[in-house]
């Protein structure tokens, strides 16, 4: 009991520490805006079709998977983690150096600070579930090249007809890209509203690198947080 209190404490301890992070001033206003939702290129949403292979087979075909030039660098295929039923799913682009060592996806800093950002959005790292258009880790951590996000996206896109999340996070641009292709524009223009992926709704934000390398961009992190508002709404939790 008392150890439920002391993880209990400290979760809201994370919480708070985030929200200070971010400027607790905006943190707790009403977000009462309607969330946009612009029409999918591909005409009005769907529900998305079933899955041709059973989730454990995808992850074991991505482990030993050698299709393209970036299994030639990596340690080992990092296929993601969490929830096999997540309602909500983050994907960034591939894994840097400390993911492709140990496996896993985003725990390195930035992964860190995904973790804070999960936390602050009343969830465990656990609830959710969090992977990357590649799996395997670019050399020098360069962005994937659109040969290879087109020979491995299949695998992303197996991983979500499994899960069948209700929201999908995209990170970053390169993620934002694949799942609303035809919406030009740069992270500041595509955030902030829903896009339809075959009937799922999809989030575009910044990636935690680029908060990162932003640090003291208070801005940035009122961007992403209301982002994740919006996400919060559309599912309930808010
Ligand atoms: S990045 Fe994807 S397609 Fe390329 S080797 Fe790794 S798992 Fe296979």
């Amino acid at each position: 009991m008392e150890k439920d209190a002391d993880k209990l404490l400290s979760n809201l301890e994370e919480r708070l520490k985030f929200f200070r992070d971010i400027g607790a001033d905006f943190v707790f206003k009403n977000e009462t805006a309607p969330v946009r939702t612009p029409s999918p290129p591909g005409g009005p949403s769907s529900s998305p079709p079933p899955a041709s292979m059973d989730i454990q087979a995808v992850h074991e075909e991505i482990l030993r998977c050698r299709k393209c030039p970036l299994a030639a660098g990596r340690t080992q295929a990092v296929p993601g983690e969490g929830h096999l039923h997540a309602e909500l799913m983050f994907v960034g682009e591939g894994p840097g150096h400390d993911e492709d060592v140990q496996g896993r996806p985003f725990v390195g800093r930035a992964g860190q600070l995904l973790t804070k950002i999960i936390r602050a959005m009343t969830y465990e790292r656990a609830d959710v579930f969090i992977t990357n258009i590649v799996k395997c880790r670019p050399p020098n951590n360069r962005v994937p090249r659109r040969d290879e996000i087109e020979i491995c996206s299949p695998y992303l896109r197996e991983q979500i007809l499994n899960i069948r999340p209700k929201v999908i996070v995209t990170l970053g641009k390169v993620a934002t890209d694949l799942f609303v292709p035809d919406a030009f524009g740069a992270m500041t223009t595509l955030r902030g509203q829903f896009y339809d992926w075959n009937g799922i709704p999809v989030m575009p934000t910044f990636h935690p690198s680029y908060l990162i390398r932003n640090e003291g961009n208070k801005e940035i992190k009122k961007m992403v947080w209301d982002d994740m508002q919006k996400v919060m709404v559309r599912l309930g939790r808010k």
